[in-house]
């Protein structure tokens, strides 16, 4: 049988990733990246998006000259309709992009057919074809960055909720009227434990005149944190960035053992970039979970990282695309 390829596109608020997918073994045979920049608007949003496909197949055919590309799937970060192949809404891509034709545009682009999901969906389907959901039928993939977002993967298949919505794990309630979340709603896990969450806690802290390293590595005008610089921190000891970190990992621990009571899953599987910046967060918060658990309920439980790391949006994308092609 010949090799079959797919396209896997990852849009988020921050970069777009484009990868040209085996989908036998799921190895990424090239890949591009900008940054999204929303801000710029639906027509800058257009071209960046072509230009990082465009980049990822001419790179993939220098190596493969008669490379068969069987679709191309987008995973985007925001409600989709998934058979009109529209963004409906991104709440970190900026209104300019709600209903946003994001299939025809790739499809009359390519020439090829278009399947669209949601990140966090795309990412789950590479993390269950590739990463570290293949032997497990019962896992649920949470993954920690701008959101918090889960993937549920019930007996082999992925669950969507009666509206598309199953999943929202961080838009539960870790602290009834606590803290607002981007959302509108109180006490929501990600106004927690999310990066952004943990992000401003730290500047925070930093404006009041705490002392810590971090201060050094940022310039005084910076709104985001790397997650290498967090990680940094960790390592020297900076008590400030450890205490933001670990009161983060409470909060996630609450998060998931709530998960864990409730839907009883084989396997949690943790992702995103500070998950795997940093020993501490995923330590901590798997430990959490587990005291606070029934433990009927973690006696069968593992919890472990994702095995993709950045590519597992692009590589579930491409499952995307193959599913629909042999459907
Ligand atoms: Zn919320």
């Amino acid at each position: 049988m010949a090799a079959r390829y797919a396209v896997g596109v990852d849009i988020g608020g921050t970069k777009i990733l484009a990868g040209v997918i085996s989908l036998e073994t799921g190895a990424v045979v090239s890949s591009a990246r900008k940054r999204t920049h929303p801000e710029r608007g639906a027509d800058f949003f257009s071209k960046r998006l072509l230009d990082v496909v465009t980049a990822a197949l001419d790179e993939a055919k220098k190596g493969e000259h008669d490379l068969e590309i069987l679709g191309v799937g987008v995973g985007v970060a925001g409600q989709v309709d998934r058979a009109k192949g529209i963004l409906l809404s991104g709440p970190n891509l900026g209104q300019g992009l709600d209903d946003f034709p994001l299939s025809k545009l790739l499809a009359d682009h390519t020439g090829a057919p278009v399947t669209l999901g949601n990140d966090v969906e795309a990412a789950t389907l590479g993390e269950r074809a590739f990463g570290a959901g293949r032997d497990c039928d019962d896992f649920v993939c949470v993954f920690i960055g701008t959101g918090i977002g889960a993937g549920i993967v019930q007996d082999g298949q992925l669950r969507r909720g009666v509206t598309g919505t199953a999943g929202e794990i961080g838009h539960t309630i870790v602290d009834y009227g606590g803290r607002l979340c981007g959302c509108g709603g109180r006490g929501h896990l990600e106004a927690y434990a999310s990066r952004t969450a943990i992000t401003q806690v730290l500047l925070a802290e930093l404006r009041r005149g705490r002392a810590s390293k971090l201060s050094e590595l940022l310039s005084p005008d910076d709104s985001t944190i790397r997650s290498k610089k967090i990680a940094q921190c960790i390592d020297e000891g900076d008590e400030l960035v450890i205490e933001a970190i670990s009161e983060g990992a409470d909060y996630l621990g609450a998060g998931l053992g709530s998960l864990a009571s409730f839907y009883n899953p084989r396997r949690i599987i943790l992702g995103g970039g500070l998950i795997e910046a940093t020993h501490l967060l995923f330590e901590r918060a798997s430990k959490r979970a587990r005291e606070i658990t029934l433990p009927a309920a973690t006696r069968s439980l593992d919890i472990v990282r994702a095995a993709l790391g950045d590519n597992s949006g692009i590589v579930g994308a491409a499952c995307l695309a193959g599913a629909a092609a042999s459907a």
